[in-house]
């Protein structure tokens, strides 16, 4: 039986949620090319037929583009400055101790999600990551759990007793089957109409371990289009977009091109200047910490101008903002952010000091994100938009509109 249709509001904005079952899923670090790759090979039947039936564009990710920053955005409908939410690890400035952000604590807004399960939607959240469950979760009534504690549910805290009766043996957080899970177990939950609203997010590790044309993400864009193709089978209005993108961080040899920022801070400006990588989480195995954009802290007494200017001329940094531009152009919450903000060149990552990256387990070689040339990210929905979103899609959409595109801009709902 088709859900009924309703409208909630979130964070100032109004989402009018089809009469039909919905599923938005965030594929994390999906690159464009992943998608364009795995389409000419033929693997991605159900993608193409969504491109071609429904929308495919491309959309602008939240910077920094890490995966906190952009799963926060797109379940509230909102940027950084509203979510507070500009990274996966934070100088926090009430205790001045770095964090990190994996708390719903941290969250400023509501969700989505919390509105549609108070309106009476069957809401379903499902991560890979742990990390995200309880963050994303923040006063949502339904059901929410992780790939990677699929065996660690209460009806209590994630509104199912029991997932891996329903889904399957727990995978593996380094796998692709990870992110497999997470959209097998909503096809389950769609198939059980247990949940009529969902979202997916997914883990960016087999993005970060291979580029598009290697065997390994071809197959895996397969098992990721095969679980969608269940999806629209059962009925449901699919929206796909991703938290960021990917790129290769190797000079043209392969050697791994890394600033180590701090360290050079210190050589040229001595001490109090103090380095914050974003990136960093607990899951560091498949990038070593390393990402495209990080916060800069000056103690007092230097000569900020000279310091942001002499960063902007460090080879591998594209752009430097001090925090009253980074707030004001990029919606970053002022009161989370460095002294400076930095973002890396396309192919070069930005680190602390080498003490404080783990590159052993990197294979000589990186692919990671964080930074603008990880900012432009594929939209593709099932539906065909209607004309208002149409043009808004021709704009300049974000991926945390992903909402409403599906709620208010597909022609049939
Ligand atoms: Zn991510």
């Amino acid at each position: 039986m088709n859900p009924k249709s309703t409208t909630i509001s979130a964070n100032g904005r109004e989402y009018r949620i089809p009469n039909r079952p919905v599923a938005v899923i965030c594929i994390d670090g999906c690159e464009d090319e992943y998608i364009n790759v795995a389409i000419a090979h033929g693997r991605a039947p159900n993608l193409l037929r969504m491109s071609a039936a429904g929308y495919r564009g491309m959309t602008r990710a939240a910077l920094p583009t890490f995966t906190n920053v952009n799963n926060c955005a797109i379940v509230t409908g909102t940027p950084p400055n509203q979510t507070g939410i500009a990274g996966n690890y934070i100088l926090d400035p009430e205790t001045g101790e770095e964090v990190m952000t994996n708390s719903s604590k941290f969250l400023e807004n509501e969700t989505i999600l919390a509105a549609a399960s108070h309106a009476g939607r069957k809401v379903a959240m499902v991560t890979a990551k742990d990390k995200l469950r309880e963050l994303l979760a923040k006063n949502m009534d339904g059901i929410s759990f992780s790939a990677e504690k699929a065996d660690e549910v209460s009806e209590e805290v994630h509104g199912i007793a029991d997932v891996v009766g329903l889904v399957g043996p727990m995978p593996q957080i380094y796998s692709a089957d990870a992110s497999l899970y997470v959209l097998r177990a909503g096809v389950k939950l769609l198939e059980q109409g247990t949940s009529d609203f969902l979202y997916l997010s997914l883990t960016d590790y087999m993005q970060h371990k291979y580029a598009p044309d290697e065997p390994e993400s071809l197959d895996f864009y397969e098992g990721i289009d095969r679980e969608i193709g269940q999806l629209l089978e059962l009925g449901a209005i699919v929206g796909a977009t991703a938290d960021h993108g990917m790129n290769g961080k190797c000079h043209a040899d392969g050697s791994i091109n890394v600033l180590y920022l701090e360290t050079e801070l210190e050589k040229k400006f001595g001490e109090g200047c103090r380095v914050i990588c974003p990136i960093t989480d607990p899951y560091v195995v498949h990038h070593g910490a390393l990402g495209a954009a990080v916060n800069v802290y000056l103690s007092d007494g230097h000569d900020r101008a000279a310091v942001g200017r002499w960063i902007l001329a460090q080879p591998g940094v594209a752009e430097v903002y001090d925090r009253e531009s980074a707030a004001e152009k990029l919606a970053l919450p002022a009161n989370r952010i460095g002294d400076f903000f930095v973002l890396s060149t396309r192919n070069a990552v930005i680190g602390r000091t080498p003490e404080h990256h783990d590159l052993s387990k990197l294979d000589g070689s990186l692919r990671s994100h964080g930074g603008r040339y990880e900012e432009m990210v594929p939209l593709v929905l099932s539906e065909p938009l209607n004309a208002d979103y149409r043009a808004r899609a021709a704009a300049d959409p974000r991926n945390f509109d992903i909402f409403d595109f599906v709620c208010n801009g597909v022609a049939t709902s």
